[in-house]
């Protein structure tokens, strides 16, 4: 099984013709919501590819709370650990110009609330194959999860995005960095040495691995005409955490082809790929 400690918000987008300048009012086109945030986005992933997956997260006591927790039982992801906590959930609110350009900007909320893992949530970390975590909760949260993970043989997967410096006793405990190009060269050198396996994303051009003993593997994303990119990386990196026990090789096909197949379809969590959908691309 897959452990996600990570974020949960509610992204509320406003399609306009072009951005408002400071202290102006616009009429926009269109406007909808949907759940969103890395840990939410890459535990349904994990789920639709074919997973056990538990989110470890916290909503607020909103009116988001509810929609939010749905959309994870609707993957069948376990939110039993879910914390509901007084305040508002976390939220991105976001505008599309007609470019496609966008303007973000992300409240934590309720998830800047994850501070002290409980007996309940650190069970489930030791319980599970992976723990899968990535940078949009308390930094301290990630390395007690982590740490907890690496005691137990539970292998850790960091997304470090979005990206800082990362803290040694963080380091040291992750057996696997997942990064975009950009993420890679702002994490550096140093900090990916010391890391036994670096899968970057290469976005069209697929991902490349590099192993404990300097191996290095690159692998193709299948050629998709895609539409939309939002939740690539999100599908990719939760389809990784599902095949990471096959090795390097299969996971990196595996993750590529749910990255491909993420960009065909609009959205985020939506855009995620079924497990069927999966193997169908990699067997080809
Ligand atoms: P991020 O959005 O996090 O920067 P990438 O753009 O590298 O991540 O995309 C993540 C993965 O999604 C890639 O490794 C690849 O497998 C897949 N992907 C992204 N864009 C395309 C594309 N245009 N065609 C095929 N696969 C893609």
């Amino acid at each position: 099984s897959v452990v996600v400690v990570g974020s949960i918000n509610m992204d509320l987008v406003a399609r306009t013709d072009r951005m408002p300048a400071p202290g102006e009012t616009i009429l926009g086109t269109s406007f909808s919501t949907s759940p969103g945030g890395k840990g939410s986005n890459q535990a349904v992933a994990a789920a639709k590819a074919g997973a056990d997956v538990v989110f470890v997260g916290a909503v607020g006591d909103d009116t988001f709370a509810l929609e939010l927790r749905q959309a994870l039982v609707d993957a069948e992801v376990d939110a039993e650990r879910l914390r509901e906590v007084p305040g508002p959930s976390g939220v991105a609110a976001i505008t599309v110009d007609a470019d496609g350009q966008n303007a973000i900007v992300v409240v934590p909320g309720a998830n800047s609330r994850i501070v002290d893992l409980t007996d309940e949530e650190l069970t489930a970390i030791a319980d599970a194959d992976v723990l899968l975590c990535q940078l949009e909760i308390p930094l301290d949260t990630v390395t007690a999860a982590a740490r907890h993970a690496a005691a137990h043989d539970t292998v850790v997967i960091l997304n470090p995005s979005p990206a800082q410096p990362l803290p040694d006793d963080l380091v040291d405990t992750v057996d696997v960095l997942v990064v975009n190009e950009t993420e890679e060269r702002q994490l550096g050198e140093n900090t990916l040495a010391r890391v036994p396996h670096v899968v970057t994303t290469l976005g069209a051009d697929g991902a490349r691995y590099r192993g404990p003993d300097g191996e290095r593997i690159r692998v193709d994303a299948p050629a998709v005409e895609a539409i939309d990119t939002t939740g690539a990386g999100d599908a990719f990196t939760g389809a990784l955490a599902v095949a990471w026990h096959r090795g390097p090789q299969d996971a990196l096909a595996v993750a590529c082809a749910a990255g491909a197949l993420a960009t065909t379809r609009p959205g985020a969590a939506a855009a995620s790929p079924t497990r069927t959908e999966i193997d169908a691309l990699v067997a080809g």
